[in-house]
C-alpha cells in the first residue's frame, strides 16, 4: 500500500477550524485501506511569529520541503499588523512557496448545482461549470528587475515594474497545463497579450511548441487576455483549462471564482518542479483567508479546505478515485440543504464547521 507524509499547517483565524475537519478526512483515508497517510502539524503565520519569532520556523521548512506535500489553512489577522515587515504572518506563505519552487497555481472554478443561484452570473450560465485556471505563480511582473519608482523632481516620478519570462518558465507551466487538460477536458485556452507585449509573443511560441511536439492530442486554442475575460462573463462553459501568466491569472482566477458563488468554496493548489523519483512538492490550501471575524465560533465555511485536501489526493498522491469520492460527498451534502452561513439560502439547514464535517464524513 502506498504511504505519504502530509505536513499540516493550519496557520491563524480559521485556519486550525477548517484544517481540523481536514483530519478527519485523513483518518477516513487511512480507513479505505487504499493509502496510508501520515501526517505531523507546525505553526506557520502569526502563531509562529508568537512562538518563534519567525512567520515559520527552519524545522517547519525542513518539514515542508521533506513532505510529500503540505496543506495550509490561513495565514494572518490584525494582531500581527504591527510585526516587522520581513516577520508578517504571509512572509511564511511566501517562503513555502519560495523555498519549495512552487511556478504553478491551479485554481478550479467549479459551480456546484446546489449553488447556482449564489453566482454573480445567470444560473443557466454557470451550472455544472468546471474550469481550471493554471497560473505561473513565480515569475513575470511581479518579480522582473527594474522594479523601482524614481523621483523626476519637480514632484514627477517614474515608477517601473518589469516583465520578465524565459523559455524554461512557459514550457513547464504549458506541461502542467496540458496534462492536466489530458484528464479532464482536453481543452487549453492559453491567455496572452501577444499583440502588445514580447513576453505575450514569446509565451504564445513556447506554448505552440511544446503542444505540437508533446501534446498534439490536446486541443489548442490562443486566446488574448482582454478577451479572455470577457468570455468568461459570456459564457464560461466554454473554457476546460487556462494557462495564462502570473499577472492576467491572479485578475482571470479572481473573476472565475466569481462565477462560482462564494468565497468558502474555492480550493487551489500550487505546484512545484518534478524532482528525479518524478514527485512534485505541492500545497494545498483554500483561497479564502484567516477571516478573523469570525474566527473561533466554528461557522467558518470547511469545504474550500476540504475541496483543497480532494486536490492533494489527487495531484499528489495519485488517488484520483478518493478524491472524486469527496468531491461527490461535498455535492451530495449540498444538494441535501446542508449551509455554512456564508453560502446560506432560505429553506436550507444552517450547520456549523464541525457540523458540515460530520455530514460530509456521513456523506462518505
Ligand atoms: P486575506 O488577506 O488573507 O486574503 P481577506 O481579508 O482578503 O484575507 P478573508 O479572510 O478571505 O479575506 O475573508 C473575507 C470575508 O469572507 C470575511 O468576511 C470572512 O468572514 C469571509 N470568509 C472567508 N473565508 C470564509 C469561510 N471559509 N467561511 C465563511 N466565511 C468566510
Ligand atoms: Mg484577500
Amino acid at each position: 500500500m502506498a504511504s505519504f507524509e502530509l505536513l499540516l499547517l493550519p496557520g491563524d483565524g480559521i485556519g486550525p477550524e477548517v484544517m481540523a475537519q481536514v483530519e478527519r478526512l485523513v483518518q477516513w483515508v487511512n480507513e479505505t485501506g487504499e493509502a496510508e497517510l501520515e501526517t505531523t502539524s507546525d505553526l506557520v503565520g502569526g502563531c509562529a511569529y508568537d512562538e518563534h519569532g519567525e512567520a515559520i520556523s527552519e524545522e517547519a521548512m525542513k518539514q515542508a520541503v521533506s513532505a510529500d506535500a503540505v496543506m495550509l489553512g490561513a495565514v494572518g489577522g490584525p494582531k500581527w499588523d504591527d510585526v516587522p515587515y520581513d516577520k508578517r504572518p504571509e512572509a511564511g506563505l511566501l517562503r513555502l512557496r519560495k523555498d519549495l519552487e512552487l511556478f504553478a497555481n491551479l485554481r478550479p472554478a467549479i459551480c456546484y448545482p446546489a449553488l447556482a443561484d449564489a453566482s454573480s452570473l445567470k444560473r443557466e450560465l454557470v451550472d455544472g461549470l468546471d474550469i481550471m485556471i493554471v497560473r505561473e505563480l513565480t515569475g513575470g511582473v511581479y518579480f522582473g528587475e527594474p522594479k523601482e519608482i524614481t523621483d523626476l523632481g519637480d514632484g514627477q516620478k517614474r515608477a517601473v515594474d518589469t516583465q520578465v519570462y524565459e523559455t524554461y518558465e512557459i514550457e513547464r507551466i504549458a506541461r502542467v497545463a496540458f496534462e492536466l487538460a489530458q484528464k479532464r477536458g482536453n481543452l487549453v485556452h492559453s491567455a496572452e497579450k501577444r499583440n502588445v507585449m514580447k513576453t505575450g509573443v514569446l509565451w504564445n511560441e513556447v506554448v505552440t511548441r511544446v503542444h505540437k511536439d508533446e501534446f498534439s492530442d490536446v486541443q489548442l486554442q490562443h486566446i488574448l487576455a482582454d478577451n479572455c475575460a470577457m468570455q468568461l462573463i459570456r459564457y464560461p462553459k466554454q473554457f476546460d483549462v487556462i494557462v495564462t501568466d502570473n499577472l492576467f491569472g491572479d485578475v482571470l482566477s479572481d473573476e472565475a471564482s466569481m462565477a462560482t458563488g462564494s468565497l468558502g468554496m474555492l480550493p487551489s493548489a500550487s505546484l512545484g518542479a518534478e524532482d528525479e523519483n518524478g514527485r512534485r512538492k505541492a500545497l494545498y490550501e483554500p483561497v479564502h483567508g484567516s477571516a478573523p471575524d469570525i474566527a473561533g465560533r466554528d461557522i467558518a465555511n470547511p469545504i474550500a479546505t476540504i475541496a483543497s485536501f480532494a486536490m492533494c489526493l489527487r495531484y499528489s498522491f495519485d488517488l484520483g478515485g478518493l478524491a472524486d469520492r469527496i468531491e461527490g460527498a461535498i455535492a451530495k451534502v449540498l444538494d441535501q440543504g446542508y449551509r455554512t452561513a456564508d453560502i446560506m439560502q432560505d429553506g436550507k439547514h444552517e450547520v456549523g464547521t464541525t457540523q458540515m464535517g460530520d455530514a460530509i464524513l456521513s456523506a462518505l
